[in-house]
């Protein structure tokens, strides 16, 4: 049986848990390490049974105790090929303990436990920002977060995964008439930003999820310019399910 968790998804923190055989791996760590504890013990997962941290991006709503983690767990931390050979301040302030660091690299495969893992790099304004194809019980799962654009290799990728964690970041309309100035309303919408709920939307016609009714999470929604019901009337006709701001939810699959 395979287990999984939105520890918490948003601006306020993204985490994530997989569980297969009794181990698992988290993908990102943006949170306190207080409340990832507490967030795991929640949906009953033990954190000995925790295996190795993957980071998507190094933005502190993704990697905000990846250092603390590896500091008290003595667990690997990967970051992207280029993430690491970038190494900018916001690497060094993990402080992340040589045995710690890890790399892993867009098309290689690497082996956790029961897990294989995958990376492909995203469109994101933070060096080597990355999604995870992730395997383990005969099931796949793909995250796709914080990026402003979608490729066609990414499609692909989709098509084949069992379970897809997709970015549904903003409303179009509400972020133009919402709260940010105009400069910051470019950098969300811009290429190097974040996924609206209409590209979201593209992105699964053309992964063909209308068709399959293959299970779709819609995370990292906005405070401002988004909201649940939107995302949900926006995603009319696939198998949705929307994550709200920094919520946990639990699910387990035979
Ligand atoms: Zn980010
Ligand atoms: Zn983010």
């Amino acid at each position: 049986m395979i287990r999984y968790s939105v520890l918490s998804s948003g601006s306020c923190g993204n985490s994530y848990v997989f569980e297969c055989d009794g181990q698992s791996i988290l993908i990102d760590a943006g949170l306190s390490f207080k409340q990832l504890q507490l967030r795991l013990q929640a949906g009953g997962y033990d954190i000995s049974s925790v295996r190795a941290l993957f980071l998507t991006h190094l933005h502190p709503d993704h990697a905000h105790c990846a250092g603390t983690f590896a500091r008290r767990t003595g667990l690997p931390v990967y970051v992207s090929k280029k993430c690491r050979l970038h190494a900018g301040a916001e690497y060094i302030a993990l402080n992340l303990p040589q045995d710690s660091e890890m790399v892993i690299e867009a098309g290689d495969v690497v082996f956790s436990g029961p897990f294989s893992v995958s990376c492909f790099y995203t469109s994101h304004d933070s060096a080597g920002s990355c999604g995870y194809i992730i395997s383990a019980c005969g099931k796949t799962f793909m995250i796709i977060t914080d990026t402003g654009t979608v490729n066609s290799q990414m499609i692909e990728d989709a098509r084949k995964a069992d379970f897809l964690f997709l970015e549904s970041n903003y409303d179009v309309q509400m972020l133009r008439h919402g709260p940010y100035p105009v400069r910051l309303q470019r950098r969300v919408a811009g290429e190097k930003g974040h996924l609206s709920n209409d590209q979201a939307r593209s992105f699964l016609f053309d992964a063909g999820f209308h068709e399959s009714g293959k299970p779709v999470y819609l995370i990292h929604l906005s405070d401002n310019n988004n909201n649940p019901s939107v995302v949900l009337d926006a995603m009319c006709g696939f198998n949705a399910f929307v994550c709200a701001r920094g919520f946990q939810y639990n699910f387990e699959c035979p």
